[in-house]
């Protein structure tokens, strides 16, 4: 089958478009995906680059969203049928262990993300288990879906789940063009939050105006931590999404009211970060670890998604051969939203 793979780990460069890789095999509760559309995460960089913890078989596959058809069936599944079109749920679960049977997905002993621990979607044919897959209303694009699923579930569970956010609380979303900030502006807005964004390009800011953001934050012109308290009358928002980490972590703390929220789904910029502890007992914020979703968080939040209450922002489409400059842009962060590639 047609895919892009890496040997080896290293830049952009590593990555390679083959047209006879060998097909993933099709277990008894799995269904085998014609993939029509994946999109790009920052996980996929850092996979391709290669993270210390992680052991991974070479070659590797990349790809955790992805949309297309089922085109094969396993021996156990009756409820899915080939021709059916479809996305899917990256998280992937044992469905036994004690977070499992709580419902906590995420912190399932053996919790693995499609593209991160096994195959991905950069390939004509991806296998992965049924109960993951959600059938796409007639007509949706398969770009649209699979720009949704990883940031969607993942800024579904930080908001709604983790946060609990209510109507005119204040959000503060760092960083406006990544996928997850994209999506949470999106679901902030919708659950009735005033919806702060922060970038350094005033194009971005502007696009995320357009998506719903409510006050933009230019942080070449003044500390947005600063600027954060000013606009709110030197009150702080009651909630911040922090994915940046290390860089951005003491002016998160700074940026919050007493009682705030800091939520932290990543740390793209450094996982040791200072922390201030009299801002975190005086002030007596809560901070809150998080990643990905459950399959309900992912269900929630697709569901809004096929009504159009939420729209994935597509950034740039590229033919999966064009991997490697998707790949660039991405790793330059000149994008708002999703990257996608399209699988011909
Ligand atoms: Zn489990």
């Amino acid at each position: 089958m047609k895919a892009v793979v890496f040997y080896e780990h290293g830049g952009p460069e590593v990555l390679q478009y083959v047209t006879d890789f060998s097909e993933p095999v099709l277990g008894p509760d799995d269904v085998r995906i014609r993939v029509r559309a994946t999109a790009l995460n920052r996980l996929d960089l850092f996979v391709r680059q290669g993270i210390p913890t992680l052991k991974l078989p070479l070659p590797h596959i990349l790809g955790s969203d992805v949309a297309g058809e089922i085109d094969k069936v396993g021996d156990n599944v009756r409820d899915l049928e080939e021709g059916e079109r479809v996305v899917v749920n990256p998280g992937l679960t044992c469905g036994e262990c004690e977070y499992c049977i709580q419902g906590e997905d995420p912190l399932c002993v053996d919790y693995k993300i499609l593209g991160e621990h096994v195959n991905g979607g950069y390939a004509e044919h991806v296998v992965v288990p049924a109960r993951n897959v959600a059938r796409l209303p007639t007509d949706f694009p398969y770009e649209a879906a699979a720009a949704a699923p990883l940031v969607y579930m993942t800024a579904w569970r930080l908001l709604i789940t983790k946060a609990k956010v209510k109507p005119g609380e204040d959000v503060l979303i760092l960083g406006a063009g990544s996928g997850v900030s994209t999506a949470a502006v999106q679901i902030a807005k919708l659950a009735g939050c005033t919806v702060f964004v922060t970038s350094s390009s005033d194009e971005k800011l502007q696009k995320a105006r357009g998506i719903g953001a409510d006050v933009l934050v230019n942080y070449k012109e003044m500390p947005w931590s600063k600027a954060v308290w000013e606009l709110t009358g030197k009150r702080g928002v009651d909630v911040v999404i922090d994915h940046a980490g290390a860089s951005t972590l003491k002016d998160s703390m700074r940026s919050l009211r007493k009682g705030g929220r800091l939520l932290v789904p990543g740390a793209t910029t450094g996982p040791m970060a200072e922390l201030d502890l009299r801002y975190l007992y005086w002030r007596q914020i809560s901070i809150i670890g998080s990643t990905m979703g459950t399959q309900k968080e992912f269900e929630d939040a697709m569901k809004l998604v096929f009504m159009g209450r939420l729209k994935p922002v597509v950034d740039r489409v590229f033919p999966l051969e064009e991997a490697r400059a998707a790949h660039g842009r991405l790793e330059k962060q000149e994008q708002f939203g999703k990257i996608v590639l399209r699988v011909d």
